[in-house]
């Protein structure tokens, strides 16, 4: 369908752009409308479109408007995981799990550290999860399940394993032209799972990384055959949901951000989003909804509240003015020291960029140091507290960059996802350096040979017996799921066959977690603690339900999902300003 007619279809346009004057006595509000709409959603990734989706499922007439000129952000370049306990795909395949167990994970993992992960809003989180995956499968989507993926602390009371869904591999044909405003060129253009993901990381040259490429060959030719482009991951998630937006009817418009909300006495009526470089005053009869990711592409902030450039893996939008223009009307923000810390590399020639680094430093074969030579952690620990240690070392000795050093049978079995930027290229830009022995390699990266010898021969001895008396290494489950199972220890493996390598690694993320302060309904709050009436707000724009911590796979994408879906039904149900 054509975006004119779109448009037509779902907005009531009455304003200046038709040039009649906008007015309703009723109101009292002496504005000049362009254009009137329910609910205004800024953004297109997963919170931006649940909110969308829950909206037109109550009836309100949407508008969704994105600020670059590619939709799906962050979320169409992720894994697509978002974990969702007790979700009906479990409930449905009879996996024990309950939301009191649930709770009892997140109350020991994330703790109470302030209101945004209070215990109410984490009631509302588990008791949410249900609404997004029923709704899209009334239109059709259908979701699979990681089974064998651990909660990232499982160990510890209420902790489980197979809480995440996924999309089932979505054909991009139902998308059309759509698709091709994507950033399609940037991901891995496969019917990929998690699970697909992790096992095809041991490489093809065991048997069963072997099984796993034939099987996703298997299903990339089984759809090809039957006229499909199958895409998993990100891809499917952020796909199915633009699939179920346009199915609905709602207009997007791409290279529109919203720039500011119209306030008055209090209460948000509308917007200002300047489409393609022309400003549009947008009325707003039910509220408008913030999805427009965090701050972690935005280098000014990132040396304001982290002290780092970013090295950032989230998509280029993510640049934070979506949460300015909530602090403009008034809105509280917290947690805006925190980020979803993950390694990588960082991106050639440009530090707020990187690419993200998975399990490089979880398989065997691999140590990682600072700048001194020396060991400091647990390389197989979870992304978020890795990247907080990373950063706590770095304030006694200089570990930014870090290197991962492997040996001769890491670089040959396991994929290194740095290597999809090119090992040419990342070997010119020093991102990855070779010698044939570990004193040659220390004078190349410019730490102490003695002391890489020394660590390499105390880890040689942990990987021997298989015990990493140290750091604990490979002693949880989430480590193993990204380890080498045929090793004793899946996590531990000598490195002495050279040539040797060291890759640069930068304490990065996939976004940011800190933002406006939101209630259990997604409304956003004001700086005495109280809703701000038609403003909603979720995923990165907001201050996380996890607090500092990501207990499970897929745990910015799964609130993303349900606040999404809480505030967008939430704004059609009870807004009427
Ligand atoms: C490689 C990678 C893998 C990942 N894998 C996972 C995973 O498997 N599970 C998981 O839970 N998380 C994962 N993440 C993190 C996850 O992708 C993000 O946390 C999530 O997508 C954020 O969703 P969002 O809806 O808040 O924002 P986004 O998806 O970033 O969408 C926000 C959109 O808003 C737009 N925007 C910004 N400002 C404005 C404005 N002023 N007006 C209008 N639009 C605006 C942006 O351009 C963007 O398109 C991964 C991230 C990366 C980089």
């Amino acid at each position: 369908m054509a975006q004119e007619s779109l448009d037509k279809k779902s907005l009531i346009v009455s304003g200046g752009a038709s040039g009649i004057q906008w007015s309703d006595e009723n109101l009292a509000i002496n504005q000049q409308w362009d254009i009137t709409t329910d609910l205004l959603v800024a953004g297109t990734g997963a919170a931006a479109l649940g909110a969308a989706i829950a909206g037109a499922d109550e009836e309100a007439k949407v508008l969704v408007v994105e600020s670059t000129d590619k939709w799906g952000g962050t979320t169409f370049l992720s894994g697509g995981g978002f974990w969702l306990p007790d979700n009906p795909v479990m409930q449905r395949e009879g996996a024990c799990d309950a939301k009191e167990e649930a709770l009892k994970y997140m109350e020991n993992v994330v703790h109470d550290v302030g209101p945004a992960s209070s215990r109410a809003r984490k009631m509302a989180f588990l008791m949410g999860v249900a609404d997004p995956v029923n709704t899209l499968q009334k239109y059709g989507i259908e979701f699979i399940r990681s089974k064998v993926y651990p909660d990232y602390f499982s160990h510890l009371p209420g902790g489980s394993y197979g809480r995440a869904l996924e999309i089932k591999a979505f054909d991009i044909k139902k998308l059309g032209d759509w698709y091709e405003k994507t950033r399609h060129d940037e991901i891995i253009p496969l019917p990929l799972n998690t699970d697909d993901f992790a096992e095809l990381a041991r490489g093809i040259t065991n048997p069963k990384g072997l099984l796993r490429a034939l099987r996703v060959a298997g299903r990339t030719a089984k759809g090809m055959l039957a006229g499909r482009k199958l895409r998993g991951m990100g891809v499917a998630l952020s796909s199915a949901l633009m699939h179920v937006v346009r199915k609905q009817g709602t207009p997007v418009w791409l290279n529109s951000p919203i720039t500011k909300l119209i306030v008055d006495d209090g209460v948000v009526v509308g917007a200002i989003v300047n489409k393609e470089g022309k400003d549009v005053r947008v009325r707003t009869t039910k509220g408008v909804f913030l999805g427009t990711g965090g701050f972690a592409r935005n280098a000014e902030w990132r040396k304001k509240y982290h002290g780092i450039p970013g090295w950032s893996a989230a998509a280029p939008g993510d640049d934070g003015s979506g949460i300015q223009v909530g602090i403009d009307a008034g809105a509280e923000v917290a947690m805006m020291h925190l980020a979803w810390g993950a390694p990588t590399i960082p991106f050639l020639g440009d530090d707020s960029r990187g690419v993200l680094l998975i399990w490089e430093r979880s398989m065997p074969h691999s140590v990682m140091i600072d700048q001194h030579g020396n060991r400091f952690i647990n390389e197989a620990l979870p992304y978020v507290e890795f990247i907080q240690e990373v950063l706590d070392h770095n304030k006694d000795v200089p570990c930014v960059p870090s290197w991962i050093v492997t040996d001769h049978r890491h670089a040959k079995k396991y994929v290194n996802l740095a290597s999809t930027v090119g090992i040419d290229k990342l070997k010119q830009a020093g991102t990855i350096i070779e010698a044939p022995t570990l004193r040659e390699l220390a004078q190349k990266i410019n730490v102490p040979s003695d002391n890489l010898e020394a660590t390499v021969e105390r880890f040689n001895g942990f990987a021997r017996k298989g015990v990493d008396e140290d750091f604990h290494r490979g002693e949880n489950p989430y480590e193993n799921y990204y380890g080498d199972p045929s090793y004793p220890n899946a996590n531990l493996g000598e490195l002495s066959v050279g040539p040797f390598r060291a890759l640069k690694m930068m304490p990065g993320d996939i976004g940011t977690k800190g933002g406006l302060l939101t209630d259990e309904y997604a409304r956003v709050l004001d700086k005495s603690g109280q809703p701000i009436a038609g403003l909603y707000a979720g995923g990165n724009t907001t201050a996380s339900v996890m607090g500092q911590t990501y207990p499970g796979p897929g745990s910015t994408l799964g609130p993303a999902l349900v606040f999404g879906f809480i505030g967008g039904r939430h704004a059609a149900k009870h807004g009427d300003l």
